[in-house]
């Protein structure tokens, strides 16, 4: 790590994409068996040779508490932890690097300002002005301190192609808005904000202006200086850095009258039991041991970005941008989410003819070892206004190529040919079929699915297998797709109609239905195991085991097994007062 900038190549130097991607290990894996096409960089970048033996060095040779030792290992800690700082001060061309506080990452950046800044400053009436285009980590924290204040949270609207309304954010902006928060980029469309025009149209109308660079600094040239911000935030694992691990960039003058946010070792001056005068910046708002490793590897990701020039990645990805937005545009039925003047390498879309659920999209690419991201990201407001549920989104960073994108569009063409026309089932009329018990017990249900996924070695054989399970599974009729029979939790849009079989006392019976094709076949697999079967015995059974079994704990995702579990619940919930 150096204090120093490091050379930077010309900007209009093509990248030597291969030279940078014999970099980082994680692209020499495979993913179930394929070549990795990591296109989720928007979620989190992976890490260079550089960045990991940095860490790996720090860990090594060393690590000890900083600040307060005064032996040698504790000074070169806390030199190492201060020359990151100072590389994250020049990064962002920030005065001094006491300007630039070490946090977890965006989200506690913005909680820090919001609950530190917002507590000591806001008062009923105030005004807090957001963006429909806002992470929820720069929603919530303002939410938060709205209603410990009394303050109002209000939203600068989009148009149709993503773009901010920028006749609606002046007309907004009156003498009670104090601060605006908004972000650099759109983590969800890739949208550029103009953010030098925002803040300088808050500053005249006496609003600070906090800007959330999480989808930035990787991108492009960051100048806090310039923009003139308040605030600025990023994260670590965004800019090829670690996790649990980023910044919070705020003027001197904005900081030093703020109140501390944690209290603890290392921010304060002096303690008494009578009072307490605090360190000065940046220690005030470092409370506690810090992610020493962090910071040591945020520095030389900094350091490796600056070696290759963000704005010669920045150029590289628009190169890729523009070759995503044209070969996806070709895709029949496909609709591009998000088509702003100005966007990052961010392309996000929806399979409309024939529908396919973006939970499919994902799950399909990921075994041909492509990972994008499907779901809301985290910006369940500007789904809302764009009218869907979730969107896929692929995200560019410095190792991409040109390939990357053909083997996408590739994928997606091949998705949409085979997908099959769902077999609808007739509305109202015939008496609706529950499937009956397809085994004496759940347990035995069990086993007959156990022997069948033992047969299947690999994941992709199995994914194909639950398919083929949600293939035959009758779709549910309209008239029980209710807001009651709605399971939350789920990625995807689920329904259960669970009810206590007719005529019996203790059999309980259930249809539901998904809009992924990977739901319902994991309905189906429910369908089997529970079913038509007594009550006693559903909650004698233990699906959790019985998933990890068969493998569905490591392949399904998060929400996807909170999802499974909600349908479990429910099933539970009916069966448990009739268990006897
Ligand atoms: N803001 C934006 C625009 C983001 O994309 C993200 C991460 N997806 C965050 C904030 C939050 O970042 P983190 O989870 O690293 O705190």
């Amino acid at each position: 790590m150096t204090l120093n900038p490091p050379p930077r190549l010309p900007v209009q130097a093509p990248l030597d994409v291969e030279s940078i991607r014999a970099q980082f290990p994680i692209l020499k894996t495979l993913a179930h068996g394929r070549p990795l096409t990591y296109l989720d960089s928007a979620a989190s970048t992976q890490q260079p040779e550089r960045v990991i033996e940095a860490v790996a060095d720090y860990h090594r040779l060393h690590h000890a508490n900083i600040h307060r030792g005064v032996y040698g290992l504790s000074q070169t800690a806390t030199r190492l932890h201060e020359e990151a700082r100072a590389a994250v001060a020049r990064f962002l061309s920030a005065a001094e690097p006491a300007e630039c506080l070490f946090t977890r990452g965006a989200t506690e950046s913005i909680n820090l300002v919001a609950a530190s800044w917002g507590r000591a400053n806001l008062k009923p009436g105030d005004e807090i002005l957001l963006s429909t285009l806002e992470h929820h980590s720069n929603i919530v924290p303002w939410q938060l301190v709205a209603e410990a204040t009394g303050a109002r949270v209000r939203v600068i609207p989009i148009d149709d192609a993503g773009d901010l309304d920028l006749d609606a954010y002046r007309r907004l902006l009156t003498p009670r808005t104090r601060l605006v928060a908004v972000n650099h980029v759109s983590n969800a469309l890739g949208t550029i904000n103009p953010v030098a025009e925002i803040i300088a149209e808050a500053h005249a109308a006496g609003a600070l202006v906090l800007i959330d660079g999480a989808q930035w600094v990787a991108h492009g040239r960051t100048d806090v200086q310039a923009l003139d911000a308040d605030f600025y935030v990023f994260s670590g694992h965004k800019l090829y850095g670690p996790t649990g691990i980023g910044v919070l960039y705020g003027k001197r003058h904005l900081l030093e009258a703020m109140p501390p946010y944690q209290g603890g070792g290392d921010m304060i001056e002096r303690v008494t039991f009578a009072g307490t005068s605090y360190a000065p910046l940046p220690n005030k708002f470092e409370a506690g041991t810090p992610n020493i490793s962090g910071a040591v590897g945020l520095g030389a990701a900094i350091d490796w970005v600056e070696s290759i020039g963000v704005e010669a990645i920045g150029l590289h990805e628009q190169a890729l941008l523009r070759q995503a937005t044209e070969r996806l545009s070709r895709i029949p039925g496909l609709a591009i989410k998000g088509t702003a003047r100005r966007k990052s390498g961010v392309i996000s879309w929806v399979m409309l003819d024939p529908p396919i659920a973006t939970l499919d999209i994902g799950t399909q690419l990921d075994l041909q070892g492509i990972c994008i991201r499907t779901g809301h990201h985290c910006c369940q407001p500007l789904m809302d206004r764009l009218g869907v549920s979730s969107t896929a989104r692929a995200s560019l960073g410095v190792y991409n190529r040109s390939e990357e994108i053909d083997r996408l569009a590739e994928a997606l063409e091949a998705i949409q040919a085979s997908s099959r026309p769902r077999v609808q089932t007739a509305d109202g009329g015939r008496e609706l079929v529950y499937p009956a018990a397809v085994a004496e017990s759940p347990q035995a249900a069990a086993e007959e699915i156990a022997e069948i996924f033992e047969l299947l070695p690999d994941w992709p054989m199995r994914h194909q297998h639950i398919i083929d399970l949600g293939d035959k599974l009758p779709t549910m009729p309209e008239s029980l797709k209710t807001e009651a029979n709605h399971v939350s939790g789920c990625q995807s849009q689920v329904h259960i109609a669970a009810r206590l079989k007719p005529g019996s006392r203790d059999i309980v019976e259930f249809l539901a239905d998904s809009d992924a094709n990977i739901v319902r076949g994991l309905i189906a697999l429910l369908q089997q195991l529970y079913s038509g079967q007594r009550a006693r015995d559903i909650m004698g059974f233990d699906a959790e085991a019985f998933f990890a079994r068969i493998g569905l704990d490591r392949h399904l995702s998060l929400t996807r097994r909170n999802g499974l579990e909600s349908m479990v619940r429910r099933l539970r919930r009916l069966a448990s007062p009739l268990a006897g």
